[in-house]
């Protein structure tokens, strides 16, 4: 026997018995963000490397570690997307839809990083994405942080996250502050350790998310963004603060939150949890107001999030909220003898012309009632159909409740539409 040969790592399958738990996140997700006017946007999966080197940034972990670069057979280098705003805005760019328009879009879809594989870190991983366009109040920050808590609220969840919030000021106000920050740094070098001394000269803020404890401690008495925040940048933020007041949204106000990617101005937000261990973050998102231009189209502010689906399912499977997820089929069809056989499938094919999204399996290869009933219990159906030469005679059919005790019924023909109706409803 040949060696089988295996995915890449970090790279997962999503098996039957998974995958439904996933249609159901996505399902809510589209609907969530149907219910705030978002219209779907779907991009490549790869794009030149440019792309993300000029949005990300290239003193940033995705850009210097974790891209999945190679040149193609014409020799241009391109990119598996490590996430999808960049890949949004070019889109945006080279179709027309941002100059001078408003966009409320959303994005799902697989992303690519090179990292080590562990629980909720992958290297193909899924998000879900909005990003916004033209609007430059704190009103749509607020609007794509009400959706992302109404995610959470539909899967039943919201009790389990926390929203840390900051602001990163504008572009003047980050400049100060590096300015300051890196005076800093500079005095308290000895004690910081070699990645940090390297960021403190390519980008300083990033070295306000180190998780090393040494430096942490040094950064306790670092100078605070906050103090270098214009006044409009201040009342941007202000502005934000009261409208999640006023929807009762939480949340924390976190100082070091800079986020890892470059291209962030004022509003940054994270969902975090602590159902989830090492990887607790769920969804991260914020204000992009330079991105546009900085990709060759005309300034239009952005706000945006996007969200892990994968540890979005780790957590709700860990929380128990995707128990009552339905099995693949609602009847399963037993068919004995050769009329039965032609009979059973007629019908199968009649009650899926009548009963809209009806599941029906019905059943292949023959063989005794008993083997064909085990098969109508591990498909996972409510009823079983059952049809044998009497059956076919009356023009009736034996079901039989495969999840509860209850008797068996014996059902014409024409009465077993309204009957799956019912069962697909429930
Ligand atoms: P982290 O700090 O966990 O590395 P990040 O800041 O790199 O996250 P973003 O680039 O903001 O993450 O991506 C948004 C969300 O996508 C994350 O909050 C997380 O839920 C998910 N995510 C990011 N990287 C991975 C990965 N390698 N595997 C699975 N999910 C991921
Ligand atoms: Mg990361």
């Amino acid at each position: 026997m040949s060696k089988a040969i295996q995915a890449i790592r970090g790279m997962n399958d999503c098996l039957p018995g998974e995958t439904n738990k996933w249609q159901m996140v996505e399902e809510v997700l589209r609907r969530v963000a149907g219910n705030y006017g978002y219209a779907e946007i779907r991009m490549p999966i790869v794009e030149s490397t440019a792309l993300f080197k000029r949005s990300i940034g290239e003193v940033t972990d995705i850009v210097e570690k974790e891209m999945y670069t190679f040149d193609d057979r014409n020799g241009d280098s391109l990119t598996l997307r490590p996430e999808g705003t960049a890949s949004c805005v070019r889109a945006g760019n080279q179709n027309g839809l941002l100059y001078n328009q408003e966009q409320r879009l959303w994005y799902m879809g697989p992303m690519f990083r090179h990292e080590r594989p562990q629980k909720g870190r992958y290297r193909q991983f899924h998000q879900f994405g909005i990003e916004s366009f033209g609007f430059a109040s704190a009103d749509m920050d607020a609007e794509i942080i009400m959706l992302s808590a109404r995610l959470w609220k539909e899967l039943g969840i919201s009790e389990f996250v926390t929203l840390e919030l900051n602001s990163l000021g504008s572009n003047e106000d980050r400049a100060n502050y590096r300015d300051a920050l890196v005076a800093f740094l500079t005095e308290h070098q000895e004690a910081l350790d070699e990645d940090s001394k390297r960021r403190m000269g390519s980008n300083p803020l990033r070295v306000l998310d180190s998780k090393n404890k040494d430096v942490q401690a040094v950064l306790v008495n670092a100078p605070k963004l906050s103090d270098f925040l214009s006044e409009e940048s201040k009342e941007h933020f202000a502005s934000l603060c009261k409208q999640l007041d006023a929807v009762g949204i939480k949340y924390e106000l976190n100082e070091r939150l800079v986020r890892g990617l470059d291209y962030y101005n004022r509003t940054v937000f994270e969902w975090v949890t602590d159902s989830l261990g090492a990887q607790g973050t769920v969804c991260a998102g914020g204000r992009y107001d330079g991105l546009v231009e900085q990709l060759g189209g005309k300034a239009t502010p952005g706000v945006g999030f996007a969200l892990g689906i994968e540890r979005l399912v780790l957590m709700l499977t860990e929380l128990e909220k995707l128990n009552n997820i339905r099995a693949t089929a609602d009847a399963y069809v037993v068919m004995v003898g050769e009329t039965a056989e032609i009979t059973g499938v007629q019908l199968a094919e009649t009650l899926r012309d009548d009963v809209p999204g009806v599941r029906i399996q019905t059943h292949c290869g023959g063989g005794k009632f008993n083997k064909q009933m085990k098969r109508a219990d591990k498909s996972g159906a409510t009823v079983a159909i059952i049809l044998g030469d009497s059956e076919v005679e009356q023009q009736a059919a034996t079901i039989k409740y495969l999840r509860e005790k209850r008797e068996q019924q014996t059902v014409p023909f024409t009465d077993l539409a309204p009957l799956l109706e019912d069962l697909t409803k429930g």
